[in-house]
């Protein structure tokens, strides 16, 4: 395999073996020769753990090969069970990405050589779609169980003599999912004593990972929605919406996956998108529900860091709040808070004012 293809897809046999000949010990990691994998490493746990992906920087091939089994090493390190799945599908996603750009031979050759499917080309347009392969229905079955929108049954495909006819896109969401269950596999606990400079990374993905554990849990937020407290940026995607504003979609993520987290029941939230926009009601319902976790890969997608949301034009009318946080569930934490304080006390009962009164 040669150096890029490893580094594109490090968690395949042939990438492992690689990096296996190079018969890497712990002590020469913390050598300064290794900082930049180091680095690497965690930053691909940090992106896992901010974002939700791993990008897929391919400037270095080197430098991205070895960094992934450290990073796998540091994720095993934490032994935390939510890490490992965010981390396994932050990865996952980093390769669906690729695949959908790959070669189709490729493709292919990943999908046989690596997972055993029984992959033909096909070339076969339907319906103006173009389907680049067929997989046999067993693979298809097997791979796409964990999937649950209703264009993955069997009984929404087309079948032919045996093969289920699917695009260039569908096969690497495909694999997306089963290297996501290798990447799962390879997390195991572990206790190591760490040399100083890995041990050091390592303390930042910890640091990072503390910080972002409630955000990614949803903890600490008020048990009703407390509209009042939403962030200048979630009003403004909100204000645009209800203004028939055509939103970009990462204002549309913005808002569901903050309305998803703070508590919106999800109907009122498909309610709010098709009452006031020419939205597709089906399209919406099926969107909020993949955000939310229900639907897809069962992830519950939390809304961007701020900023992720400046990037996209999104931050507008910062405020004193603002300025201190990072993330806008911070953001609506601190309101809420401050909100409650400000309410006015509540009248005395009757008892009361006849006891004063006496
Ligand atoms: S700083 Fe953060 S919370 Fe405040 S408006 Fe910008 S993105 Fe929203």
């Amino acid at each position: 395999m040669l150096e890029r293809e490893a580094a594109k897809y490090p968690f395949l046999t042939e990438a492992a073996k690689l990096v296996d000949a190079l018969n890497l010990q712990l002590d020469d990691l913390a050598s300064p020769a290794y900082e930049k994998v180091l680095d690497r490493a965690a930053e691909r746990v940090v992106q896992a753990i901010e974002d939700g992906a791993v990008d897929d920087a391919l400037d270095d091939y080197m430098t991205e090969l070895l960094s992934f089994p450290i990073a796998v090493m540091f994720v095993s390190a934490k032994g935390e069970p939510f890490l490992n799945r965010r981390y396994a599908l932050a990865e996952a996603v980093r390769v669906y990405f690729l695949l959908q750009d790959e070669e189709r031979d490729k493709l292919a050759q990943i999908a046989r050589d690596d997972f055993g499917w029984a992959l033909k080309d096909s070339g076969e347009r339907y319906d103006g779609v173009l389907h680049d392969f067929r997989l046999h229905f067993h693979d298809y079955l097997r791979s796409s169980s964990s999937f649950h929108e209703d264009k993955w049954k069997l009984v929404n495909r087309i079948v032919k003599n045996g093969y289920v006819l699917l695009t260039q896109r569908e096969v690497a969401r495909l694999i997306q999912g089963e290297a996501e269950i290798l990447i799962k596999d390879r997390l195991k606990p572990v206790k190591i004593n760490l040399p100083e400079p890995i041990q050091r990374r390592l303390d930042r993905v910890s640091k990072v990972f503390e910080e972002n554990r409630t955000r990614l849990g949803g903890e600490g937020l008020p048990s009703e929605v407390i509209n009042e407290a939403f962030p200048p940026c979630i009003r403004f995607c909100m204000e645009g919406l209800l203004a028939g504003r055509r939103a970009s979609h990462m204002e549309r993520f913005a808002l569901t996956s903050f309305l998803v987290t703070v508590g919106m029941p999800l109907d009122s939230l498909v309610d709010l998108y098709t009452s006031v926009s020419d939205f597709d009601p089906a399209m919406t319902k099926y969107q909020v529900e993949h955000i939310a976790g229900v639907k897809g890969n069962r992830t519950k997608y939390t809304p961007p860091l701020c900023d992720t949301l400046r990037t996209h034009g999104i931050c507008r009318n910062k405020d004193d709040i603002c300025e201190r946080i990072k993330h806008p569930l911070s953001y609506y934490r601190i309101k809420a808070r401050r909100l409650a304080y400000q309410k006015p006390p509540l009248p005395p009962q009757a008892s009361n004012i006849t006891q004063q009164s006496q």
